[in-house]
């Protein structure tokens, strides 16, 4: 095989669109390029080893926030012991700031920004000569017309086995300072037909769930209508062969028509994940959010009351102008709006983001390790910021997990980020861990939780028996193993 195109996922069901959109592009190299994915975690000999098999003269590798230390290890590996292989990087992780990066250094190409176009045309000129002089290109942007849709290049084991992500746009209008969208500055749509066609095909393929990665679904209302149609469509005609659908929402855009097509997808059939980031309007002007918080209020309440959407709402800890009060406000807001999950996320300093511009101002400091994790701001002390980080995996733990929808509850009371916050203090200050609780072991925990703050043991374990009905009392079994998931402010850039 010539070219390779692999990357690093976060999970084993993360097909890489990105690479997929690359392979559909090739044009007259696509016979002699081949997909190769691999899982984070994986071994760095062997996934050298797996790429050398097949002896390709070009490596074309996706780097992300998610991957960049384990791909450096790879490029590092591959330089070493096939120097003759020629490696190209692209990725929104080697997109910006990239002259010090160690794996930039390594590799011998960098296609910066959409690779469709450009990285095809850099394979052919390292095959056919001349040879490209210059180490850095940046991607060529084609009219949306001119790119070919990858979706058949998913294979009926993928489509089985693992997520299909497809996008019927890329881009972003707004400028939200802490996202890589930011600098977009606008949406660019794919042929609405020719995208309906592909899951059409997809569909009839057996694919059953859906999963968009346009950063704003809700942007073009005719558009999302349309593509929800497509899916009620479905489900109409076959009631008792389900069909599921996620979706990224911008939450102050709601009209009417679209929450009427909401309404009618029966309960498991839709996913909406909404971005609230902050409530707070000085931070959301800080970081040139736009966002009218009453209609996201009304709307999140609406889709709560008056859809079966399960909604995933998304708030950002660490933004700058952001204390733990008001940080604590926006929680207790969106607690009372009862989406089903809050995704509690800490500040990431994606490399090329406007949020930089804030550092000096705010006293932000980010890890300069991937995932540049913001570690202390003015208003927030390191301490603090742990404490946070801590909330959020208990957060995932206990209420998101599902695990304890009756127990939650009453855990949160009438001052929910407080207590829990109190909850996360005292179950670290139990276990000295956030990772590896066994389940069993957590229940215990919850229930003790609960005794400390007046109730019996008997309606403690009773309350936690409602959601779970293993042993209060049993000792920790063998944890699994935590899997990492992609950085949620990078999510969407799995493509
Ligand atoms: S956070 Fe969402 S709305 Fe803001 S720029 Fe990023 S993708 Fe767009």
């Amino acid at each position: 095989m010539t070219i390779l195109l692999s990357t690093l996922n976060a999970r084993y069901a993360h097909a890489s669109l990105g690479l997929r959109y690359l392979l559909a592009n090739m044009g007259d190299l696509q016979d002699q390029t081949r997909l190769q994915e691999f899982v984070i975690g994986a071994k760095t000999t062997e996934i050298v080893e797996r790429l050398l098999a097949s002896a390709p003269r070009i490596i074309g590798f996706g780097v992300y926030i998610w991957n960049v230390e384990e791909t450096t290890k790879v490029v590092a590996m591959l330089k070493r012991v096939a120097p003759q292989i020629t490696i190209v990087l692209g990725g929104p992780e080697v997109s910006f700031e990239h002259g010090e990066q160690a794996i930039v250094k390594l590799a011998d190409y960098l296609v910066t920004g959409w690779g469709d176009v450009t990285f095809p045309k850099l394979c052919r000129e390292i095959l056919q000569g001349p040879t490209p002089l210059m180490k850095v290109h940046a991607g060529i942007q084609p009219p949306m017309a001119e790119i070919n849709m990858p979706y058949t290049l998913y294979t009926d084991h993928d489509i089985a086995h693992r997520t299909i992500y497809v996008e019927a746009s890329r881009g972003c209008p707004f400028k939200c300072e802490f996202c890589l969208s930011a600098l977009d500055k606008t949406a660019w749509p794919f042929g609405l037909d020719t995208f309906l066609a592909e899951l059409e095909s997809l569909h009839a393929r057996g694919a059953r769930l859906f999963k968009f990665v346009d950063r704003t679904f809700n942007l073009n209302i005719k558009t999302s209508l349309k593509i929800m149609q497509f899916f009620l469509d479905k489900l109409e005609a076959n009631p008792d062969d389900p069909v599921y659908a996620h979706f990224e929402l911008v939450p102050d855009h709601l009209p009417d028509a679209l929450k009427e097509g909401i309404s009618k997808f029966p309960p498991g059939a839709l996913q909406f994940e909404i971005g609230i980031q902050s409530f707070n309007p000085e931070v959301q002007a800080l970081v040139s959010r736009k966002q009218d918080n009453a209609k996201a209020a009304d709307n999140i309440r609406w889709l709560c009351e008056h859809s079966h959407a399960h909604l995933h709402v998304d708030l950002i800890a660490g933004l700058p102008g952001e204390d733990v009060a008001s940080f604590a406000r926006g929680f207790d807001q969106l607690v009372a709006l009862k989406p089903h999950e809050i995704q509690f996320g800490i500040l990431k300093r994606l490399r090329g983001t406007p949020i930089i511009r804030h550092t000096e101002q705010f006293g932000m400091v980010f890890d300069p390790y991937p995932p540049y994790t913001i570690l202390a701001t003015d208003r927030i002390d390191f301490a603090t910021m742990q404490r946070l980080v801590r909330f959020a995996r208990y957060w995932d733990l206990v209420a998101n997990s599902g695990r304890f929808t009756h127990t939650i509850a009453r855990m949160l009371g009438s001052a929910p980020f407080d207590n829990f916050m109190a909850f996360s203090d005292w179950i670290y200050s139990k276990t000295d861990a956030t990772h590896r609780i066994a389940l069993d072991r957590l229940a215990a925990l919850v229930s003790q939780w609960l005794q400390l703050q007046g109730m019996s043991k008997l309606d403690a374990n009773e309350l936690v028996g409602s959601d779970y009905a293993g042993r209060m009392d049993a000792p920790a079994d063998k944890a699994k193993p935590a899997v990492s998931a992609p950085v949620r402010q990078a999510r969407h850039l799995a493509a």
